[in-house]
């Protein structure tokens, strides 16, 4: 295998060029492309393409595949969580929603997560590695058929990156997938249609912006000023957040794009009148969106939501500030949908 090309996280075209550098009829890539996408675990399933042709096909490239997967479905909504067990043992998380608009997949990009947040599961459990592009892939894949089963018509219509890891981490594998789940052969999924969340690697999305990708990107905050950020989130040490402001403002002059700003409330943390403040004078004046969230609880913090009246008090201030926020709906409560829990489970079963 080490020898062998991971073809599910080649584009068409490079799959044909290493065709036709085998002597191999170059149109046969857009066939082996439309199989890879039609869940196809093998070569042999190709049965399109002659026997010899697919052994082949075998003796040049691996198609990665997962070991399994366990599903849990919630009784509150139609939320789907899905921990999946990789080719190697490793254990990742994926969450399906639904929404008026469709459905949407929030996918992990690393095994594990390097950024130490103090309020995020994924992190506990430590980080084991990257994710391969085909690996980023395989989760849609998988819950596409899965959903399938139940509703032939099945397709998801938005991903977003906001699973286990910090995608920007893994820059060059998250762009590549993100080419590949939009190509029309492929998922076809709109750059419109996919969200992006770090929690501020400031060079990436400068990287980023001159992606000429249009979609959105979404920085978890979670807090209003640096003594508090660098205490919750210790990227804010090396990316504090006079630099994170300012690459996000020139985010949205490249690209013209309003980002979107992730806000978890924790009481007594982040969630005072004065942070509210603080956060309105952050946002105040440029293209922006703040989305509330209370706090997931979970059994690695003592963090908890505040309360409704709190939040209610929040969103006045915003908005009196002209400053755009909603509150984020939790889904899925009841199945450990706070992303690494999972996972963190399963490693200390
Ligand atoms: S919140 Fe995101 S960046 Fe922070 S530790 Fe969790 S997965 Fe990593």
């Amino acid at each position: 295998m080490e020898n062998l090309i991971d073809i599910k996280s080649l584009f068409p075209e490079e799959i044909k060029e290493i065709l036709v550098r085998e002597g191999i009829e170059g149109y046969r890539a857009g066939q082996i492309f439309s199989w890879l996408y039609k869940g196809a675990d093998s070569f042999e399933e190709m049965t399109n393409l002659s026997k010899e042709l697919r052994a082949r096909l075998g003796a040049l490239f691996y198609i990665e595949k997962m070991r399994g997967a366990e599903r849990l479905s919630s009784r509150l909504d139609e939320t789907k969580k899905y921990l999946f067990t990789l080719s190697d043992g490793e254990y990742v998380e994926s969450v399906l929603l639904s929404y008026k608009h469709g459905y949407s997949v929030c996918l992990s990009t690393q095994v594990g997560c390097k950024m130490g947040c103090a309020f995020c599961a994924s992190t506990k459990a430590g980080f084991s590695r990257h994710l391969k592009p085909s690996e980023i892939l395989n989760q849609m894949d998988w819950i596409t058929r899965d959903r399938k089963k139940e509703d032939p018509d099945f397709r998801i219509s938005h991903v977003v990156l906001m699973g286990i890891g910090e995608p920007l981490d893994n820059y060059e594998n998250v762009i590549r997938f993100l080419r590949l789940v939009n190509r029309k052969e492929g998922f076809g999924i709109g750059f419109r249609n996919v969200s992006l969340s770090t929690c501020g690697l400031v060079d990436r999305i400068y990287d980023l912006a001159k992606e000429d990708m249009p979609i959105t990107l979404s920085i978890s905050l979670h807090a209003s000023n640096d003594a508090t950020r660098s205490a919750l989130m210790p990227v804010n040490r090396k990316y504090p957040l006079p630099q994170l402001m300012q690459a996000a403002k020139d985010y949205t002059k490249i690209t013209g794009r309003r980002i979107s700003f992730e806000y978890t409330l924790i009481a007594g943390v982040n969630d005072s009148a004065q942070n509210a403040k603080e956060l309105a004078m952050l946002m105040k004046g440029w293209l922006n969106h703040v989305n509330l969230i209370p706090v997931n609880p979970t059994r690695e913090t003592d963090f908890r939501p505040g309360s409704k009246k709190n939040l209610q008090e929040w969103i006045r201030i915003l908005e009196k500030e002209g400053v755009r926020a909603t509150l984020r709906r939790t889904l899925g409560a009841d199945i450990s949908a706070a992303c690494g829990q999972l996972r963190r489970e399963k490693l200390a079963e």
